[in-house]
């Protein structure tokens, strides 16, 4: 399998010629290569959108609505096809890239096609003197960078809107993950998209990554990843003032009180633990149970662990799928160890697994709860990313907020209770972005997603994406 660049409407292979393995994490063998894009590739990409701007920012919003549209059927489609591909690419079960990953990036360029016709701007009325009224115009070249944990939603997530409002984008998906945004290119032409409007240009963050968001050309970076890269393109920015969207990491806590639906929250729990083997920033990595449940709470939280299967994820039996990378393995596996050092006891899991058969050279973890951490430790503090999470009892409600904002990320929180005056008013106080009561990962695309602290700067999502990706400008009109 060769994966190609996608510059001004054709597919391109590196100016270099070098190229990357794709390895199948379930295997941990090669599946094929991708371009290891850099400088020339970039410029080319970001030429090409520079040129589509004035004709795609010239159509109407509905013509623009209408190719979005025909994305999003083309890749309905052959959403089997796209499931299976994120699948063997991530090593996330395949029930999950069938039943969300793809139908979210569909339902992606859905919305924001709806979008595009909706959109409106402000006016404001100079009492006495005149009217004002906001223009919101596209900006030109933009850069929509994004991570390997949800590949193709994730993608589309910035993609969609961005391209909504008028912009032309250059893409880099992860090098780690680039089979499906592989297949959106061949999605894009067949649903004839203008040469340029969308380029996608795959390779290494260290190289095709910075000479994108150096490139002069280049109006606007949205960026879903790490906080120390985040940061480091906060800093590469600032230099020529680009505007930057930052969705970054998370160390999210979910607080249970004693008075919540214990069988609800117990599941909803291992499902914000260990979808996607924990991988996804909105993971609850720190579970906090007030004393009078603890042990009911964390003994059948175990016991339920223990019995989520680990395994091929083309297998509709396996709960969770292997960690997509070899380096992240290693990296999970030494946050366990290290957990071990600072005094936490594994209540489950701590180890490599390592299935029968056609997967038995994966990277595959078993789900993993750690009891006993102080909140201090670099365990509770720092972002493991997988299927690895801490528990620990608290008394109070002041007890709780002070663990729940603990750390320096501020992403998501979810708060178990059956009082409401509890729920709300913790609500208000947690420092995070998204906050989730009663439930966990039910996503409304209009609301504004994004975090606090060190989880990021900015929102995406509805009216919130629609603005990053426009420059609004103020005019006045006086009468009197
Ligand atoms: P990452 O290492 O920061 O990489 C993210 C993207 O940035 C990748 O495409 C990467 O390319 C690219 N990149 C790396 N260095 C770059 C540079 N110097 N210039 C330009 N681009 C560069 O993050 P990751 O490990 O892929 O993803 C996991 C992280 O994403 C976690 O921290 C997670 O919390 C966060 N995340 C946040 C959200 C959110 O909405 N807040 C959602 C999902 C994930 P390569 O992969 O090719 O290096
Ligand atoms: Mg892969």
């Amino acid at each position: 399998m060769k994966i190609l660049n996608y510059i001004n409407g054709e597919f391109a292979e590196p100016i270099s010629n070098e190229w990357i393995d794709c390895f199948e994490p379930a295997t941990g063998k090669t599946y094929g290569r991708c371009p290891d894009s850099g400088a020339g590739d970039i410029d080319n990409a970001v030429n090409a959108a520079n040129e589509a701007f004035l004709g795609w920012s010239n159509l109407s919003s509905a013509d623009r609505a209408g190719f979005l549209n025909r994305i999003a059927d083309g890749i309905e489609a052959r959403s089997k096809e796209f499931a299976h591909s994120e699948s063997i690419d991530t090593g996330k079960p395949l029930w999950l890239t069938s039943s969300v990953d793809i139908p979210r990036a569909i339902q992606n360029f859905r919305f924001f096609s709806a979008a595009a016709t909706q959109f409106s701007s402000e006016s404001h009325y100079t009492e006495g003197i005149g009217i004002n009224y906001t223009l919101r115009r596209p900006l030109g070249a933009v850069a929509c960078i994004s991570p390997w944990n949800l590949p193709l939603y994730l993608f589309s997530w910035k993609i969609a809107p961005a391209l909504a409002v008028g912009n032309c984008v250059v893409g880099k998906p992860s090098e780690i993950t680039p089979l499906t945004a592989f297949l959106l290119s061949e999605i894009s032409i067949e649903a004839g998209l203008p040469p340029g409007v969308l380029n996608i240009v795959h390779g290494k963050g260290s190289k095709s990554g910075e000479s994108l968001i150096n490139h002069a050309e280049i109006k606007a970076i949205s960026f879903t990843g790490s906080t120390v890269v985040g940061k480091h393109i906060a800093s590469t920015a600032a230099k020529t003032l680009q505007k930057t969207s930052l969705e970054l990491g998370g160390k999210n806590p979910v607080v249970i009180f004693n008075d919540c639906d214990l069988e609800t929250a117990l599941e909803a729990t291992l499902r914000s633990s260990f979808a996607n083997q924990g991988q996804i920033c909105l993971c609850g990595s720190r579970i906090y149970v007030q004393r009078e449940i603890y042990d009911d709470f964390h003994q059948e939280f175990v016991n339920r662990t223990k019995k989520m299967s680990v395994g091929d994820p083309l297998e509709s039996t396996s709960k969770l799928g292997a960690l997509t990378s070899q380096a992240h393995l290693e990296k999970v596996l030494s946050y366990i160890q290290l957990a071990r050092d600072e005094g936490g006891e594994i209540l489950c899991g701590g180890n490599q697994v390592t299935p029968e058969g056609r997967c038995e050279d994966g990277w595959f973890v078993e789900p993993t709860v750690i009891e006993g951490l102080p909140i201090d430790c670099r365990t509770n503090q720092e972002e493991i990313f997988g299927p690895v999470v801490s528990i620990a009892p608290f008394d109070s409600e002041t007890d709780a907020l002070e663990l729940a904002n603990s750390t320096d990320y501020g992403l998501a929180t979810v708060i178990w209770t059956a009082n409401i005056n509890r729920a709300l008013s913790m609500a208000e106080s947690i420092e995070a972005g998204i906050v989730w009561i009663n439930g966990w990962m039910p996503r409304d695309l209009r609301t504004p997603f994004g975090g606090v602290k060190q989880s990021g700067v900015g929102r995406e999502g509805g009216n919130e994406a629609m603005r990053f990706f426009t420059e609004p400008k103020n005019v006045f009109v006086q009468y009197k």
